[in-house]
């Protein structure tokens, strides 16, 4: 089965149903709390619908683990395969009208985030996606794409997430680094900044906060590594979680190891 073929079909579609309620008053309207814990939106549940729809057409069997509908069985075969989603990740970008906002789907052979095996992430307003298989290098629109080469923290565009009701404890995590870099961005919608740092637009992306779900961060893990990038916990270990709508992380995704051990650095002289 060609699952990228299939997920490149699947997110143009959801992509589509986004687009229907783009920066429109009727894209917030809720329907409860999904699986991660957040409010499902009008725009969310359209873009997750198109994906379920999209996986039925093509008959796959499958266990659909995805923000808003939880952890549900897709077909009737037995399958060890995982597709993992966030139907929109940037949704109040989505909602709002700004042009950071994508639709992330990912195959994992288990389910855990280590066993991700092909990845897609489509920028819904701009129409770029990126994609990855294990072992196969990343893509945007069909080009192969690397990180930067960029090692000064000078220099660097650093990527931080500060969306926390515990600011004073992540603000004392981050000082160093704060102190000492000169141009940090936040797009508020992490799956896409993940591959800003995979194609050398950014040169890292930080988010201590410890709330991020796995289901935001599971494609681009997979894109930013094959793209010769890195993506840690904090402690400098190799990412992993269960795949659950549920289960939270924080990472330190960077372009390359010297400007990883740079960031790891000012982290850690600042606290
Ligand atoms: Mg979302």
């Amino acid at each position: 089965m060609d699952w990228l073929e299939i997920l490149q079909e699947c997110s143009q579609k959801m992509r589509k149903a986004a687009l229907r309620y783009y920066g429109c008053p009727k894209a917030a309207v809720s329907f409860g709390i999904g699986a991660g814990g957040d409010k499902s939106k009008r725009i969310d549940l359209a873009a997750e619908k198109a994906l379920i729809d999209c996986l039925n057409k093509h008959e796959v069997s499958c266990t659909l683990v995805s923000e808003e509908a939880g952890t549900k069985q897709i077909g009737f075969g037995s399958s060890e395969v995982y597709v993992v989603t966030d139907p929109v990740d940037g949704t109040t970008n989505a909602i709002h009208g700004l042009p950071f906002s994508a639709n992330v789907i990912a195959v994992s052979s288990s389910s855990q985030l280590k066993d991700m095996e092909t990845a897609i992430v489509h920028d819904i307003v701009h129409d770029i996606v990126y994609t990855a298989q294990k072992n196969g290098g990343a893509f945007k629109n069909g080009n192969l794409i690397k990180p930067s080469e960029t090692v000064n923290i000078d220099d660097a565009v650093i990527g931080i997430d500060l969306n926390t009701l515990k600011i004073e404890e992540l603000l004392a995590k981050l000082k160093g680094l704060l102190k000492v870099g000169k141009h940090f961005r936040h797009f508020g919608a992490n799956a896409q900044e993940i591959c800003y740092v995979a194609d050398g637009s950014a040169d890292a992306f930080i988010d201590m906060r410890g709330k991020l779900r796995v289901t935001d961060i599971v494609a681009s893990y997979l894109i930013l590594q094959e793209a010769g990038g890195i993506i840690v916990t904090p402690e400098g270990k190799g990412l992993d979680a269960p795949l659950e709508a549920t289960q939270r992380l924080s990472f330190i995704a960077a372009s390359n190891n010297k400007m990883y051990k740079a960031i790891t650095e000012a982290l850690s002289s600042g606290g």
